[in-house]
């Protein structure tokens, strides 16, 4: 499995595949599934291609005319094929195949194109089927199609692996079944040999299912092997007991708290104090609705913490959020967070912020209180994860809205405790429950299902731009009649604008925003933070007091604009997701959301949770031009329609690929996944779970599966070359 393609195809081909593939070895390439197989004749409807899609089809040659050009020299040769769908014509520039003629088969890989109101292919990559190859491949019922580069084509691929299947002493010589024999005969699973023949060549498409059956398998059992693997080595080294005490931190802030926990919180808050009171270091994963108060719940563990005579660090995604949380738990904790100074608290402890636009001096006195423990809450961003920040006694880290970061950033703040620190990582993006298992593996999971009392809700609206056009100057009028009655609105847009041109990127640490539906681009720029401003500025918002927020200003720029929102002084903030996340001004009533359609569904429920943080109702406006009927129009409707964040998620799953819910350092070939669905395969994933501790927990645990070792050891020597790549 682990032999180089560059020894087994030619050159050319082998470095195609590494290049636009990543495909490096025979496994590799073995493990290079069919995206779907055509059947000829009723495949790929010619009738559903679009201008600009990448298709191979499969076809046959109608007629074939050539004749003169008008305007040059030379030939014009169109070809005319169909699949009984619908038609498509080639056409090819001086250039005649001349096994090109009418009633022959063949595929054809291209991108469509258009004229004069006709699909059409120049110059497509072809293989015709003319009986006289060399393989029965191409009369197969089934045709299996590749995803595909344009180096690499499919039928490139259908070859090479063709060549693999074929390999003298057949591929029981090639491949080294992973799986033990008694999990393959307890779930009645296929040889691996015999899996990757049917998934490549199968002849029914019960065949393909259960070659997939059995192949999805080895990627449940590695992964879960890896995680199990991992959970036992964090067992195995024992952290610190920090066990409540009465009359400190946390009785300060529970008497300082301005509100009554919620029962939820309460009941939290007790899971994770007994948690903390132990040894073996917690991992637990606290997932809440936007605005059910998960920070309070975070800051009860931390003060119990740093009562136990430990230091807790809160990682925070953004500097906004860093300074806000700062701000926030200095507030509350009065003269307690203040030890050291002045008018502080003897008894207290010191609030410190750390973060990468720290002047140097505030920095090195910041550094100096996180290690000689004076700073017994440490609050700050990515800074946080650098050498030289180094704790007396951490022992307890925080994570804020976890999915901005990867498991290898968690475990570098982990590694700054002297023994394991126990880990609370809040997300308020819910994760369905295999997710949460295969993503986080090792995280045990307390949910807070209800938002504190006395809030407003937020309801939603979808507004259509271009089929309503009066809806928008009516969102306009809602938000002014708000800011009447003395409430503030954000409105959000897609991108920053100006200056670096259409391309900027969203925001500091966000992907971009999601694609829409069809991924082609070709439509006008997202609209952008400045020019948006500006326009409302000079029309539908003039007189009120607005301001910006995006990436691009500088962080003291960041906390000035945030500091005059929070305080009343600015009206209306335009601004790009940098508020997404966290931001608490109570006093905000209306979100409108430019442009939706380029916001995934869980970055605008985030968003959403951005309004009616306080006792008055929230307001949230979905502007978009994509029509109502599409996809995308369907997808924000049903963002208006619910509030319930899980079933968001679960939506949320569906629109994406799942490379992208696992980040990046977990997706595709990195975790091994190509098959397996954290959705679909619940069960699955559930049973492999088992199996894997199982096997782990006997004596000479994968001693006797040298097949499965050197699989886990493949996982894992990718993800360090991963995190190698990315320190
Ligand atoms: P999230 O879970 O989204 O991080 P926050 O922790 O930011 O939510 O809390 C949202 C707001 O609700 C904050 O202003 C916080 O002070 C307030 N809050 C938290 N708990 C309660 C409660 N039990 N009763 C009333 N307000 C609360
Ligand atoms: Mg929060």
């Amino acid at each position: 499995m682990r032999t180089p393609l560059t020894r087994v195809l030619g050159p050319k081909t082998a470095t195609g595949m590494s290049e636009g593939l990543g495909l490096e070895t025979v496994g590799d390439l073995l493990r290079h599934y069919p995206r779907r197989y055509a059947t000829r004749g009723e495949q790929t409807d010619l009738a559903d291609v679009e201008v600009g899609d990448r298709v191979t089809v499969l076809a046959q040659v109608r007629s074939v005319t050539t004749r003169p050009m008008r305007n040059r020299r030379g030939s014009l040769t169109e070809v005319v094929v169909g699949d009984g769908s619908g038609r498509m014509k080639l056409v090819f520039f001086n250039h005649r195949h001349a096994q090109l003629k009418p009633n022959a088969w063949g595929m054809f890989a291209g991108t469509v194109g258009e004229w004069r109101g006709e699909k059409q292919f120049a110059h497509p990559d072809m293989h015709l089927l003319d009986g006289a190859d060399d393989d029965a491949d191409w009369a197969r019922a089934l045709i299996p199609i590749y995803p595909a580069t344009k180096d690499v084509s499919s039928w490139v691929i259908q070859k090479s692996v063709t060549l693999l299947l074929g390999a003298s002493g057949g591929l029981g010589e090639l491949v080294v079944d992973p799986l033990p024999e008694d999990i393959r005969s307890r779930h009645g699973l296929l040889s691996l040999p015999a899996a990757l023949l049917d998934i490549h060549r199968p002849t029914t498409m019960d065949d393909v299912e259960r070659a997939a059956a059995r192949l999805k398998w080895d990627e449940a059992l590695v992964l879960q092997l890896t995680l199990a693997a991992r959970r036992r080595a964090a067992a195995l080294e024992p952290g610190i007991a920090r066990p409540r005490r009465a009359g400190g931190l946390l009785d300060a802030v529970d008497a300082a708290l301005p509100f009554d926990l919620t029962e939820g919180q309460r009941e939290v808050g007790e899971e994770l104090a007994a948690e903390l009171d132990r040894d073996q270091p917690m991992h637990r994963l606290l997932q809440g609705e936007v605005g059910s108060g998960k920070t309070v719940v975070a800051l009860r563990a931390m003060a119990q913490v740093v009562d136990a005579g430990g230091q807790a660090a809160l990682l925070a995604p953004t500097e906004v959020l860093a300074g806000q949380h700062a701000r926030g738990i200095r507030a509350l904790l009065g003269p307690l967070g203040r030890a050291g100074e002045l008018d502080g608290d003897a008894d207290g402890t010191r609030v410190t912020l750390l973060t990468g636009s720290l002047k140097a001096a505030a920095k090195r006195q910041a550094l100096a209180e996180v290690a000689d423990g004076s700073a017994g809450i440490v609050i700050g961003t990515h800074a946080l994860l650098q050498q030289g920040v180094e704790f007396a006694d951490l022992g307890l880290v925080v994570v804020d809205e976890q999915h901005r970061f990867g498991v290898e950033q968690r475990d570098a703040l982990r590694a700054k405790g002297n023994r394991p620190p126990h880990v609370l990582v809040m997300t308020a993006t819910p994760i369905p429950r295999t997710v949460a298992m295969t993503v986080y593996g090792d995280l045990e999971i307390s949910t807070l299902r209800q938002l504190p009392s006395g809030r407003g809700g937020v309801s939603s609206s979808v507004v259509p731009a271009t089929e309503k056009p009066g809806w928008v100057d009516r969102a306009w009028a809602r938000l002014r009649e708000e800011v009447a009655a003395g409430r503030q609105a954000y409105v959000v847009c897609p991108r920053i604008g100006d200056v670096t041109g259409p391309d900027d990127e969203p925001e500091d640490a966000d992907g971009a925003p999601a694609g829409d539906d069809d991924g082609r681009s070709e439509r006008r720029p997202p609209l952008a933070v400045l020019d948006v401003a500006e326009l409302l500025r000079s029309g539908p918002l003039a007189g009120l007091r607005l301001d910006v927020l995006h990436g691009r200003l500088t962080p003291e720029e960041k906390d000035a604009a945030m500091g005059a929102f929070a305080a009343g002084e600015t009206q209306v903030l335009v601004a790009t997701t940098v508020v997404e996340v966290g931001v608490d001004v109570p006093n905000a009533t209306v979100m409108v959301v430019m442009d939706a359609d380029r916001f995934g569904v869980s970055q605008l429920h985030q968003l959403r949770g951005r309004v009616a943080r306080g006792k008055h109702p929230g307001l949230c406006l979905l502007v978009t031009e994509a029509p109502t009927a599409s996809p995308t129009g369907q997808r924000l409707a049903a963002v208006a329609a619910t509030s319930d964040g899980f079933e968001l998620a679960r939506l949320d799953l569906e629109t994406r690929r799942e490379g992208d819910v696992l980040g990046a350092a977990q997706s595709g070939r990195r975790s091994g996944i190509r098959l397996l669905s954290l959705l679909e395969d619940e069960e699955l994933i559930a049973t492999a779970r088992t199996e894997a501790t199982a096997l782990l927990a006997t004596e000479r645990g994968l001693a006797d599966h040298p097949g499965l070792a050197a699989e886990v050891a493949a996982l894992a020597t990718d993800e360090r070359a991963d995190y190698l790549e990315k320190a």
